[in-house]
């Protein structure tokens, strides 16, 4: 690993500051580090595409991002809340336990201790040609994507062009799905972003998986209260019972009219590379008798996935999850 300087901020427009001071730098800012320090800064985690930082901002350092609210708004969470944090916040498990069951299912109690909300969604991809020493690809700034001629059980089955990567992160479903918004402070000013526009797949810009620009970084993550008897419900698929990222993650969020779906959003993880809105199944059920059509609307996932080589499994695993939280969702009171 190269030699960083690391600064500690301690406000916001600390941050910003140093981001502005560092201009012509490469910079990163960091949350607890488990992917920027663990994962990326590997001496081959780089390329022309991905400068490795002469500068990194800590933003754990600052005392007012880690804090969470609730009130009659919704919710508001601090970018460097641990996923700790979020999970035993009593407010959240009532009013949202969509995010609380999602968060559950992020890698290990360790780094759920230190792993912080803006490092889960703000997390880079976890393709193993990526990751790995010997494969510059166009992710990197190279000319090429390995995920195509090579091993893609773990890619995407929407979406991917030039690049398959699927999105890691298990609350970006959720929050998705929640309807959330992120704060972003930066060295332009301050803006706020739906989820809805926060995630950008490769066509948009290979490089990245969001909005953010250089400079910029997320300050909190704010979720409007549902609506009343809003259904919700979490699950996550894998290939180990140990932690491990989603083969296929289904968040869903919706109210009904009678039995029926009224209105409401169906969002898979692990499939595409950006959080997937499946508005295709949401059109299927509107106005319908949600137990009656729920097979049949799930199977419209088929019309939209374009499975690479060895993937073709996460189209019935989708299918499949989506039915079984619709479901699960409907069983809540
Ligand atoms: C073994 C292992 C298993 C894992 N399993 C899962 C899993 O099952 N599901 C899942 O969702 N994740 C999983 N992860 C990822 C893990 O959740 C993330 O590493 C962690 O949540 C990131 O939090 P952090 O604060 O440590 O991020 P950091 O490492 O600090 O940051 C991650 C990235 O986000 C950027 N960043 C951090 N904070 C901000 C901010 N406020 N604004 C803008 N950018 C920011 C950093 O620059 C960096 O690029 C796993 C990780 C490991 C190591
Ligand atoms: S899927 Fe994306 S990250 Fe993976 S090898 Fe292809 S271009 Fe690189």
């Amino acid at each position: 690993m190269r030699a960083f300087e690391l600064y500690d901020a301690t406000t916001v427009a600390q941050a910003v500051d140093l981001l502005k001071q560092n201009s012509s730098r490469a910079t990163k800012v960091v949350g607890g580090g488990s992917d920027l320090i663990g994962g990326i800064l590997k001496d081959w985690v780089h390329g022309a595409g991905l400068p490795f930082p002469d500068v990194i901002v800590d933003l754990t350092t600052i005392k007012d991002l880690s804090t969470i609210s609730v009130d009659g708004g919704g919710a508001t969470i601090g970018a460097t809340a641990t996923l700790t944090d979020v999970i035993e916040h009593k407010d959240i498990a009532s009013k949202f336990p969509l995010l609380t069951a999602a968060a559950l299912t992020v890698a290990s109690p360790l780094i759920r201790n230190f792993g912080t909300l803006g490092g889960n969604v703000n997390q880079r991809p976890r393709c193993w040609y990526f990751r790995g020493e010997d494969f510059n690809c166009y992710k990197k700034g190279g000319d090429f994507c390995y995920a195509v001629t090579g091993d893609n059980r773990y890619h995407a089955i929407i979406g991917g062009e030039l690049c398959y990567i699927v999105h890691p992160s298990d609350t970006s479903t959720a929050l998705l799905a929640l309807n959330a918004s992120a704060k972003i402070a930066g060295v332009n000013g301050d803006r706020t972003v739906a989820f809805d526009k926060y995630f950008i797949g490769p066509r948009e810009d290979v490089l990245r998986e969001n909005v953010l620009g250089k400079g910029e970084f997320m300050t909190h993550v704010t979720i409007p209260n549902p609506a009343g008897g809003t259904k919700m419900a979490w699950n996550k698929l894998k290939d180990r019972q140990v932690y491990d990222f989603a083969l296929t993650s289904v968040a869903v969020a919706f109210t009904m009219d009678g039995n029926n779906w009224k209105d409401g959003r169906i969002v898979l993880g692990g499939v595409a590379p950006v959080p997937y809105r499946a508005t295709v199944i949401e059109d299927a059920l509107k106005g319908k008798d949600i137990k009656s059509n729920i097979k049949q609307a799930a199977a419209q996932i088929r019309t939209v996935a374009r499975p690479m080589s060895l993937n073709a499994y996460k189209v019935d695993l989708a299918a499949g999850l989506i039915e079984r939280t619709v479901m699960d969702a409907l069983a809540t009171n």
